[in-house]
């Protein structure tokens, strides 16, 4: 049985999510964003929606991206 990448469970229904060319497994989507999602870099909270990526930073809103002196960033839109 699969464990999960993030808390070790031992479930059945596991699933896999590949990123980046690398495979992880988890138990719950909650493990998955636990792993997987990026933290903005200014107030440090996860990102779970629609963040902000600008020069390879992430931001979780243009306020958070505008007070580390980011100018211009723009919602993801993908
Ligand atoms: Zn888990
Ligand atoms: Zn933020």
């Amino acid at each position: 049985m699969p464990l999960c990448d993030v808390c070790g469970n031992d479930y059945d229904r596991t699933f896999e999510v590949v990123l980046s060319g690398r495979r992880h497994v988890f138990d719950s989507v909650e493990c998955a964003i636990h792993a997987l999602s990026p933290r903005c870099e200014h107030c440090r909270c996860k990102i779970m929606g629609h963040g902000i990526e600008y020069d390879g930073r992430s931001f979780c809103s243009v306020r958070c991206a505008e007070a580390t002196g980011v100018v211009g960033a723009m919602h993801r839109v993908d």
